[in-house]
């Protein structure tokens, strides 16, 4: 089955069906014991998502606290310098905490707080969802257990602390190699256990029915939001979206509200170092279908099916499968699916540092650079990017890893004095530039 922008008018009605699938993917693999702690949160939201006080209360959380609706920003010199297509960003980084993760861990923190639970539970791997959770439960008055791997924790101390003074419990792992999938599988058994009290919070559109649908809706607000602004700003709709895609938040919540519109969408896969099992984390380019953490999707997987060892430079996208909306979105042709190297991605990170004064996150940096692609193949038109997170927090980590980058090509202050004057005359103010 092939599909077009034209018929994505019942979409959302539509997928995922009742049981949680889009298409064959995702749906719900989990050990009996679990079944009925899902079906609860499944039937609350079913609820709670028609319910116009919770969504009048989610808006006002949105306004309020996170200071929604982040702005979209047109970066001029970094087109100028590129060519003649025009390229946008949807600034994610301005939300509070730093990134996108926080639309939907303020959506699962108001849910536990309708469903009367008093403890939010999840794994971190590089610890940003931990924070922006540690976050929203701060905010709502509940008890935070974030699992951690141990070898996580070391490398992640600046997060750690963050969750801890936002009075989160970082619970450590030690089994295994003491990263994510042993933190994974400790929050599941953990939840297993505290069920009653307790609600386990997944930190992408991925995970078992319902978290693909509830991370997407409450996700969404960014591509409703960026239709809108992109509208008003020029008149028209971008000719192109992108996003990073790990698990695929950030990307499905930009997508979502465009699909029905005639607007080329690229999710932009980490490349890492090259194309050989264990060097990339692009699920999609390199996996098969395969069932993970309880749901179904492309899966990378060694020769004996096994979820393979993944690597990216950045760590939010180092994850061996996707969420199964973008399997389905890919299927059915309405998503291309691209991918980015390291280098790639580090050379766009400079250029935003160097061209806007913007220090995009390393993640975000990967859609950003295939941005960056399409404009250097496009004689005109517009590509809006998700600018899902702020860099600071990969300061340390590339200046130690690559440098303060340089200004080999970048527009100086000479031919940055013709643009100005090409563009709005030489007034007076602009003479002593
Ligand atoms: C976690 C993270 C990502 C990747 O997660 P998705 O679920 O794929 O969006 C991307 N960007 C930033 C800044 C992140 O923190």
């Amino acid at each position: 089955m092939n599909m077009t922008y034209k018929d994505f008018d019942r979409y959302l009605k539509d997928y995922p069906n009742k049981e949680g699938f889009f298409g064959p993917y995702g749906g719900q693999y989990l050990p009996d014991e679990l079944v009925p702690a899902f079906k609860e949160i499944d039937d609350a939201y079913e609820t709670i998502c028609h319910s116009a006080k919770f969504i009048n209360e989610l808006r006002r959380i949105r306004k309020e606290f996170q200071g929604r609706p982040t702005p979209v920003y047109h970066c001029e010199r970094l087109s100028n310098y590129l060519g003649k297509c025009q390229i946008y960003l949807k600034r994610e980084d301005l939300n509070h905490t730093g990134a996108h993760k926080l639309n939907h861990c303020m959506g699962e923190g108001l849910l536990a707080k309708y469903m009367g639970k008093k403890k939010l539970i999840a794994e971190t791997g590089a610890g940003q969802h931990g924070v922006a959770l540690a976050t929203a439960a701060a905010y709502f008055g509940l008890e935070c257990d974030i699992y951690m791997g141990e070898v996580d924790i070391a490398k992640q101390a600046p997060n750690v602390t963050r969750m801890k003074l936002l009075g989160a419990r970082v619970i450590p792992v030690s089994k295994g190699l003491k990263t994510l999938k042993e933190a994974v599988d400790a929050a599941f058994e953990a939840y297993l256990n505290e069920y009653k009290d307790a609600i386990y919070c997944i930190g992408s559109a991925v995970g078992p029915h319902p978290f693909p649908k509830m991370v997407r809706d409450f996700q969404s607000i960014v591509g409703i939001e960026a239709r809108e602004q992109f509208l008003e700003m020029t008149g028209n709709l971008p000719d192109a979206i992108a996003a990073c895609v790990g698990g695929g938040s950030n990307a499905i919540g930009l997508f979502v509200p465009f699909l029905g519109d005639p607007v080329d969408i690229y999710g932009v896969e980490p490349l890492g170092k090259g194309a050989k099992l264990g060097d990339n984390a692009a699920s999609m380019t390199f996996g098969k279908p395969g069932i993970l953490h309880g749901f179904q999707s492309y899966l990378l997987q060694d020769e004996d099916g096994n979820p393979a060892p993944v690597y990216s430079v950045a760590s939010g996208l180092d994850y061996p499968s996707v969420g199964p909306e973008h399997a389905f979105l890919h299927d059915v042709g309405r998503i291309n699916y691209v991918s980015v190297s390291d280098d790639e991605a580090m050379d766009a990170f400079y250029k935003l540092c160097r061209l806007e004064g913007i220090i995009p996150a390393v993640e975000s940096s990967h859609a950003l650079a295939y941005a960056i692609r399409y404009a250097k193949e496009h004689e005109t038109g517009s590509i809006l990017v998700n600018l899902s997170g702020r860099g600071d927090k990969d300061m340390d980590f590339v200046v130690e890893k690559f440098g303060l980058g340089n200004d080999d090509g970048i527009l100086k202050e000479e031919s940055a004095k013709e643009f100005v004057a090409d563009k709005y005359g030489l007034g007076d103010s602009f003479k002593e530039i």
